[in-house]
């Protein structure tokens, strides 16, 4: 931690327990953003970051010249891995290697000094993998979407969740769109979850066919924006709320307010303006993230049903 004039005791510092080896390495040319620096950013969001990558199983993209060089999509434990990082076993996997978790800032830092560009959770906690307590619905725009209507279609997933009886919030991805979230209280299991995401993609993309898709078929997305729902299966992930990603201009992903939407971009937040933006900030928007968490309810039978 560089610091100008006198030391200031902050009340809770992290010490710094990892060391990191080669602090000066590049991993965002353009920026100058070294590996020291993404350890200074994550020691800041550490308190922000914790809630949703701590005790889940993870998937990190893993680049170790920076993001211009090779990147290795990792789900399962390497040679040599830190001994701050947790190896966890899915206990549905049959002799695979095992996966990784996180537990505290070291394991943050170790995940630094390990060349993780990205953090991509489950959907669940390793305290119980097969019940989620995220719904993930990533609005993937084809060429040509406006930014307004990608703002559109989080509102519309929004206004389908809280139908659903889910608080909705949403974050940019640090990418090309946005990321609309909503916490459970772990219940249903993961067909179910599936299920649900599915049908509210499907939904979206028979009632507005010329906004919204909800398969892949990459044919099909110019001028539309892909409900993808498949973050919602087991095993598969998202990127975290406050993980940076590994692409030209250092961004991050970052929970914002509905209300902000129409000021930012997808890729707006960075690792360069995220401290200020956060010192700025009165309320987090997503305070509520956790206590607003909902069961998912059994679909109500839609006619017919007794009484
Ligand atoms: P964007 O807004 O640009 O779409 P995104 O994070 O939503 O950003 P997607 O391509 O929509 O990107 O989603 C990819 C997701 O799939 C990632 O969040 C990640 O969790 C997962 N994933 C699966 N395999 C890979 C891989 N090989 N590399 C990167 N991500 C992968
Ligand atoms: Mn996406
Ligand atoms: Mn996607």
């Amino acid at each position: 931690v560089r610091e100008n004039g006198p030391a200031k005791p902050a009340p809770q510092a992290p010490r710094r327990r990892v060391t990191l080896t080669h602090p000066d390495r590049i991993y965002w040319p353009d920026e100058g953003i070294t590996k020291e620096g993404l350890a200074d950013y994550y020691a800041q969001v550490w308190p922000r970051i914790a809630p949703f990558i701590v005790g889940r199983p993870l998937a990190l993209l893993r680049c170790p010249s920076g993001i211009d060089g090779q990147k290795f999509f990792q789900k399962h434990a390497w040679k040599g891995i830190s001994k701050h990082i947790a190896l966890v076993k899915d206990p549905k996997a049959k002799g695979e290697e095992p996966m990784v978790a996180i537990n505290d800032l070291d394991g943050l830092m170790a995940l630094v000094q390990s060349a993780v560009l990205e953090i991509h959770p489950w959907g669940s906690t390793v305290a119980d993998w097969d019940r989620p307590d995220t719904i993930t619905m990533d609005l993937d725009p084809g060429e040509g979407v406006a930014w307004d209507a990608v703002i559109a279609g989080a509102q519309e997933v929004r206004q389908r969740l809280t139908d659903a009886g889910l608080a909705a919030f949403v974050k940019t991805s640090g990418g090309k769109g946005l990321h609309v979230v909503a916490p459970l209280v772990p219940k249903a299991d993961w067909p179910a979850v599936k299920t649900f995401a599915k049908e509210l993609a499907d939904a979206m993309a028979v009632d507005a066919p010329g906004a919204y898709v909800s398969t892949i078929a990459k044919a099909k997305r110019k001028g539309r924006i892909l409900i993808d729902y498949l973050r919602n299966q087991r095993g598969m992930t998202a990127v975290a709320a406050y993980s940076t990603r590994a692409r030209p201009g250092a961004a991050v992903s970052m929970p914002v307010a509905w209300e902000e939407l129409d000021q930012i971009a997808p890729d707006y937040f960075t690792v360069i303006n995220t401290p200020a933006r956060l010192d700025a900030l009165t309320r987090d928007p997503w305070e509520d993230f956790r206590p607003a968490a909902a069961p998912l309810q059994a679909k109500p039978a839609a006619k017919g049903r007794k009484r």
